[in-house]
C-alpha cells in the first residue's frame, strides 16, 4: 500500500534492522519503546486492521512468531503485554501486534 511505513519497510524502502523475518513475518523493534523490550510483530502484506485480518495462516504465524520472540526475548516469565490497537486507537494503518515487558506483576489493563 502506497505511504504505509510498515509497507515500506517490508520492501526494503525503509532500513530497519529485523530481530526476525520470513517471507511473511517481520519483526522490529519499536522506535518509541514503552518498555525495556518493546517490539512490532508485522505481517508483510498490507492488512489495515484487526477487523480486516482474516488470513488464518498468517494469524497463526503471527502467534507462533510472538511466541518465540517471547521466549527468545527472556520475558515469557517475567510479565508481558501483547496488544493490537484498533478501531482509530491505533497510529498505523497496518496490522501490527505490540510486545512489551517486562512487566512483572504490574501488567494490568
Ligand atoms: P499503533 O498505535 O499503530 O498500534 O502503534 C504504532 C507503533 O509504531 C508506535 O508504537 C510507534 O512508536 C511505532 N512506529 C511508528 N513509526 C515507526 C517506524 O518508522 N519504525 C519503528 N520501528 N516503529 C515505528
Ligand atoms: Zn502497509
Amino acid at each position: 500500500m502506497k505511504n504505509c511505513i510498515f509497507c515500506k519497510i517490508a520492501k526494503g524502502e525503509i532500513p530497519k534492522k529485523f530481530g526476525y523475518q520470513d517471507k511473511d513475518i517481520m519483526v522490529f523493534d519499536d522506535i518509541n519503546p514503552l518498555a525495556p523490550i518493546h517490539i512490532l510483530i508485522v505481517p508483510k502484506k498490507h492488512i489495515k486492521d484487526f477487523n480486516n485480518m482474516d488470513d488464518s495462516r498468517i494469524w497463526n504465524k503471527m502467534r507462533g512468531v510472538a511466541q518465540v520472540m517471547v521466549a527468545k526475548k527472556g520475558i515469557k516469565n517475567k510479565g508481558y503485554r501483547v496488544v493490537i490497537n484498533g478501531g482509530g486507537a491505533q497510529i498505523i494503518d497496518h496490522l501490527h501486534l505490540h510486545i512489551t515487558g517486562p512487566l512483572g506483576k504490574s501488567a494490568k489493563m
